[in-house]
């Protein structure tokens, strides 16, 4: 997993993002102990040209967290970020500014994320303003419309004047994608960009990503609690659960041969509308548990696995390789392979 590759476009290493817990403030002035959330911990991967790389899991799990570090809306704890081998958690200001044109992020909540009194022609000539991208009021114009044709609002004039009140979720969504692709972004991590949508028009948002890294060679990290859209357009797929990327493979290796116990339930909790089909009940006890003390020494995951042992209690389980480019973090990954 550490092997270089010139093709890549991020590299993240050894990122942390711990977060003071103020409750605590109090306990901690005479414990002499400091005591944080670890909502990202240690987690390293790389995302290469043209490829989406999921990120699933549980709310709380670090996920977003994660995406606005990457593009420091948030600033780490500690760790590197490499974005085409250019390190940018020591970039400056003036220099992260730059850099921002090529890396964008799609929101979860297209409603929020708009200014509604800007209709969606201002929306985007407030993006071409800023950056500064055309030198005329005709190439401002033009790039609008290739802009607004290449997300499909089409025809073009219908959407041109809407206020973001008058548009769909779907649509909207389209303009936050527009809003982005306006600055020929070669990297974007897409939150949860279909979570609040209605079902019936996610396929069409979703093909949008797809034609972005198809015609653009756009990469993506695609951030979702939903397996079944992370196969729809993830390449890769990393499962994070308490801060840790806890099993990371090719989309169809961890959907039909997942080798974490996690991965496992959470395959297991989709529904499948085939009655015939069989399905590895694989029941996991209680919920996610953010407390400190427990994520210090052991598995995250012993107090809800089926699998647990004295040991996993003992020590945290590194990712290892447990199949050909199929990294997982669990001591007994064998056992529960074989159960599964
Ligand atoms: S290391 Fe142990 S507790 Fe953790 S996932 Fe594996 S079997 Fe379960």
């Amino acid at each position: 997993m550490k092997e270089k590759n010139n093709n890549e476009v991020l590299r993240v290493e050894n990122l942390k993002k711990y977060f003071p817990v103020g409750k605590s403030l109090f306990a901690s002035i005479f414990s002499g102990k400091e005591e944080y959330v670890r909502a990202v911990d240690d987690v390293s991967f790389s995302v290469k040209e043209g490829e989406i790389l999921g990120f699933v899991g549980e709310s709380g799990c670090g996920k977003t967290t994660m995406g606005r570090t990457i593009l420091r809306l948030v600033e780490p704890t500690s760790g590197k970020i490499y974005y085409k081998g250019t390190e940018v958690i020591s970039l400056s200001k003036k220099r992260l500014k730059s850099l921002r044109r090529r890396m964008q992020m799609i929101f979860q909540d297209p409603y929020g994320s708009l200014n509604p009194r800007r209709t969606v022609a201002e929306t985007l000539r407030q993006t071409i303003k800023i950056h500064k991208l055309v030198n005329s009021k005709a190439e401002e114009e033009t790039l609008i419309k290739k802009t607004l044709e290449e997300v499909e609002l089409k025809p073009v004039g219908e959407f041109w004047d809407k206020y973001p009140g008058f548009l769909s979720g779907g649509q909207l969504q389209r303009v936050s994608a527009g809003r982005v692709l306006i600055l020929q972004p070669k990297f974007i991590v897409a939150d949860e960009p279909v979570s609040m949508l209605d079902v019936s028009v996610r396929v069409g948002v979703l093909d949008l990503l797809l034609r972005m890294r198809n015609k653009f060679g756009i990469s993506f990290i695609y951030i979702t609690h939903d397996l079944a859209t992370a196969r729809y357009v993830c390449d890769r797929i990393a499962i994070m659960y308490l801060g840790k990327i806890v099993e990371i493979a090719q989309t169809e290796d961890i959907i039909n041969k997942p080798l974490h116990p996690y991965t496992q339930a959470l395959i297991s909790a989709v529904p499948v509308p085939d009655p015939t089909v069989k399905i590895h009940d694989l029941p996991i006890k209680g919920y996610l548990s953010l407390t400190s003390d427990l994520v210090s020494s052991s598995c995250r995951f012993y107090p809800r696995c089926p699998y647990a042992t004295k040991k996993c209690h003992e020590e945290e389980p590194p990712l290892v390789q447990g199949e050909r480019d199929h990294y997982v973090a669990c001591i007994n990954y064998r056992k529960s392979k074989s159960v599964y």
